[in-house]
């Protein structure tokens, strides 16, 4: 008896002393009359957790809040340099890791360009040097570390930590990277599909502060998209939510890498954009990129046409012009489907040509039928490049918030 009651009690305790965290890392810098009235704990409850966060270093004293008569207020907010986690983020092309602050700013990074996506050997190399690289270049000792994040295309099954069969890395195909990296490094470690994850660092530090509920597209050189409901990544069940870019947008549309046709990101993705820009080109449609095209086929790639495009030549702009309009579509479907607090929209499409988010609004808010949406509701995405990374050590840092009990 004596021990279940002590349990509970413990039990309790950590609850609260969750709450409070939590409460200083989305609220700070705040007071501790501040976190009494939103939490309705007690003074003497909080004075205890919070003498014990400044101990462990999670919490610090940050400077005084403006008095109102008396003493004045002291501010409490999360210590940044408290505890630290890796975060790496894997594409086709390459590996970028960083390690993360306790307020999710990335502190030192780096990226590695991957030289071969069949090769099994080299990239699990080049991932373990990765993290390898960027403990050492932190100089942070190792028990500051409290987990490390993995984001990576899809598909894969986080709870096993194994990467299935990505069509674009061929090579890491059913590698079981959590424990590989878990056995070299010794930390818990989390793997996660990368649009979810991109989802997730937009809910905690990027447009989606503040809010609970969330879709991010990323609409790059494929697109994915990944859902944050209550504040979690929404999995699916068993798991494989948010394959967006695999929805069927046009009855006979091209072939998909999935191997389906007509999905979205056969349509619109930037893979798409790069095919369609080779079939006008060759029908005789006048653009800058021609020239180079005849010359080198391979050198009109995605940058190329956004750059071109920038530059407002009529036929890149043309072609992005109709990749937003089927993604656009894409936005008012999920719109329709869920209604979110927000959907984050990320990737180069938006992060390096302005012109698209304008043309994905166009498109999407007058097909909404729900009476609740908010002209606001699409964004562009704040971290843009860096949501993958911050995010993937965001994995580690849930983790470690929800066992810092
Ligand atoms: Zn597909």
């Amino acid at each position: 008896m004596i021990d279940i009651k002590g349990k509970n009690i413990r039990h309790v305790k950590n609850m609260n002393r969750n709450v409070i965290l939590e409460f200083i890392r989305n609220q700070g810098p705040i007071t501790k009359a501040e976190i009494a009235a939103r939490t309705h704990l007690s003074f003497t409850a909080i004075n205890n957790i919070v003498d014990e966060l400044i101990r462990e270093g999670l919490i610090m004293e940050a400077g005084f809040d403006i008095s109102s008569g008396g003493r004045k207020p002291i501010l409490l907010d999360i210590n940044p340099s408290g505890v630290y986690t890796v975060g790496v983020h894997l594409s086709a092309f390459s590996v970028k890791a960083a390690v993360i602050n306790f307020r999710g700013a990335p502190v030192v990074q780096e990226e590695t360009k991957l030289a071969d996506a069949a090769d099994r050997g080299a990239l699990i190399a080049s991932i373990l040097q990765a993290v390898q690289s960027i403990i050492d270049l932190s100089k942070l000792p190792r028990e500051k570390f409290v987990g490390i994040g993995l984001a990576s295309p899809g598909p894969l099954d986080p709870n096993k930590g194994v990467i299935l069969s990505p069509p674009n890395l061929p090579g890491l195909a059913s590698v079981p990277i959590r424990d590989l990296l878990e056995e070299r490094f010794g930390m818990t470690v989390r793997i996660e599909k990368d649009a979810n994850v991109m989802a997730l660092s937009e809910l905690w530090y990027g447009a989606g502060r503040g809010m609970s509920n969330i879709v991010y597209v990323d609409a790059d050189i494929g697109i994915g998209s990944g859902i944050v409901f209550g504040r979690k990544i929404y999995q699916g069940f068993p798991y494989g939510a948010g394959e967006i870019g695999h929805g069927t947008i046009e009855l006979d549309g091209p072939k998909c890498n999935c191997g389906n046709y007509g999905c979205l990101e056969a349509v619109a993705s930037g893979m798409a954009v790069v095919r369609r820009a080779g079939e006008e080109i060759r029908r005789g449609t006048g653009s800058e990129l021609a020239p180079m095209y005849f010359e080198r086929e391979d050198s009109v790639d995605l940058e190329a046409i956004i750059r071109a495009a920038n530059r407002r030549d009529e036929l890149a702009v043309n072609l992005l012009r109709e990749s937003a309009r089927y993604v656009g579509i894409a936005l008012a479907n999920i719109i329709n489907m869920i209604t979110p607090e927000s959907i984050v929209i990320g990737g180069c499409l938006v992060n390096e040509y302005p012109p698209y988010f304008d043309q994905l609004k166009e498109v999407a808010l007058p097909r909404c039928f729900s009476s609740f949406h908010k002209d606001s509701l699409l964004q562009s995405s704040v971290l843009k490049s860096q949501a993958g990374v911050i995010g993937a050590g965001i994995l580690g840092l849930e983790r470690f918030l929800a066992g810092a009990s």
